[in-house]
């Protein structure tokens, strides 16, 4: 494989982290400290930048209003914007919608397309996914207990969900619901679109999660289904194909998380860096970095950072290639051992700011407690390690 990054990617490369520098961070303290909000007017102003400098949608398909970059592409931009947590955003092509622009665009009927589809795909609208349950365990998702019963032309949907990310403020919600009960474990759900108007979707509240509740795209949602009724036609994909298209959902999302955690990794390497090169000991003026431990913290995340990277971008060469299917094993590990890179990363750089690292003075303590959530969600680790081993283990049955 080749690793050469091209002309036009380092160009847009260099636009991208000077727009981040320049436009984005100053716009942290007021992120950590004040609602989401109450920062929409600004951020929409950038995104208005971000459409002039012609770098919107970057990893959506061109044919319905996105720049249709490769994964490789799209992961190492993923990896500057990720350096705040501004930058998906701004540039539209956050989670959870970047997964429904996808599935949308395979599956979706023209209907759809053009009623949800290319409205999201221009910011019009948000969106948000609704697979996990509160009394199910989502590591297991075929034991769902959501049901989708057809009654005349509709879908009558009830369930209990929660964690819908970004279900506050979203147009629709992708939710999953089994269609059969009685069909085999893996055919028996469906996705279906929920406008958030209608009757029955009951938004209880936004979970607080390390002590914020979060608002508007920065929340996640507890979400009641009571008889929620829509339009058969709001079926996503064939009736039973829930999870098969689910699966295709989350190779690439797997390839944009790890590398918005790079970026994170980036930035908090940086701030670390600057902290013991500025950070004054003792008396005679000798900084943080003339200490060892911390030399070998440097050392030891900036080889981590690199291992990381090659594995990540040899898993999004593999599916650009091959197919999400050849870079099954790949894509799990990736996933655990870029969100454990994360935290340790994270954790050092912290460790390094003393008192300043606790503090919203830096992002370093939005990351800290943002991202333990890299653990957990789209399959825990100990999920992926274990499907992976067992994957490895049947090679050596013989
Ligand atoms: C910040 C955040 C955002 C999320 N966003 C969304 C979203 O937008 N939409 C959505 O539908 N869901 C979302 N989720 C939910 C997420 O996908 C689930 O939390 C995840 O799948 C784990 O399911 P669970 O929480 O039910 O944990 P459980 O399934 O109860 O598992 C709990 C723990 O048990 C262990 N475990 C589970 N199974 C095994 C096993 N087979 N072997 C060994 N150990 C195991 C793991 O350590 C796991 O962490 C989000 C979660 C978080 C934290």
């Amino acid at each position: 494989m080749d690793f050469t990054v091209s002309e036009k990617m380092k160009t847009i490369l260099e636009m991208v982290n000077e727009f981040i520098d320049r436009e984005l961070i100053p716009l942290e303290p007021e992120f950590t400290t004040r609602g989401f909000r109450e920062m929409l007017p600004v951020l929409k102003e950038k995104q208005k930048k971000v459409k002039q400098m012609e770098l919107w949608a970057p990893n959506f398909p061109k044919d319905c209003g996105g720049m249709g970059m490769s994964l490789v592409d799209h992961g190492l931009l993923s990896e500057a914007l990720g350096r705040t947590p501004l930058g998906h955003y701004v540039f539209w092509c956050q989670a959870p919608d970047a997964g429904n622009v996808e599935i949308l665009h395979m599956f979706g009927t023209e209907e759809q397309k053009e009623k949800y589809l290319k409205p999201l795909v221009a910011g019009d609208i948000r969106s948000c996914f609704s697979m996990t349950e509160v009394d199910m365990p989502g590591s297991n998702p075929v034991l769902l207990e959501t049901t989708a019963e057809k009654d005349g032309d509709d879908y009558v949907i009830n369930g209990h969900k929660w964690y819908t990310s970004s279900a506050d403020g979203s147009d629709f919600a992708i939710v999953m619901a089994v269609t059969d009960p009685q069909a085999s474990a893996y055919m028996q759900a469906s996705m279906i679109i929920v406008p958030t108007d209608t009757p029955g979707f009951n938004l209880v509240r936004n979970i607080s999660v390390m002590g914020h509740e979060g608002e508007d795209y920065f929340s996640h949602a507890e979400i009641l289904y009571q008889s929620c009724r829509v339009p058969q036609s709001n079926l996503l994909g064939p009736e039973g194909h829930g999870f098969v298209i689910a699966q295709e959902r989350l190779g690439p999302g797997r390839i944009h998380h790890c590398m918005r955690w790079l970026g994170i990794c980036q930035r908090s390497f940086e701030l670390m860096c600057r902290r013991a090169n500025s950070r004054k000991i003792t008396r005679d003026g000798k900084p943080l970095a003339s200490r060892q431990i911390i030399q070998a913290w440097v050392a030891e995340s900036a080889a981590e950072i690199q291992a990381a990277r090659l594995m990540t971008l040899h898993a999004a060469w593999q599916i650009d290639n091959e197919g999400a299917k050849a870079a099954r094993d790949k894509i799990s590990m990736i996933k655990f051992v870029v969100a454990n890179t994360m935290q340790r990363v994270v954790d050092r750089a912290l460790q390094v700011h003393g008192g300043l690292g606790m503090t919203d003075d830096t992002i370093l303590a939005f990351f800290y407690r943002h991202e333990r959530a890299a653990r957990i969600y789209d399959g825990a680790d100990e999920v992926h390690k274990t499907s992976l081993a067992r994957r490895i283990l049947k090679t050596y049955d013989f």
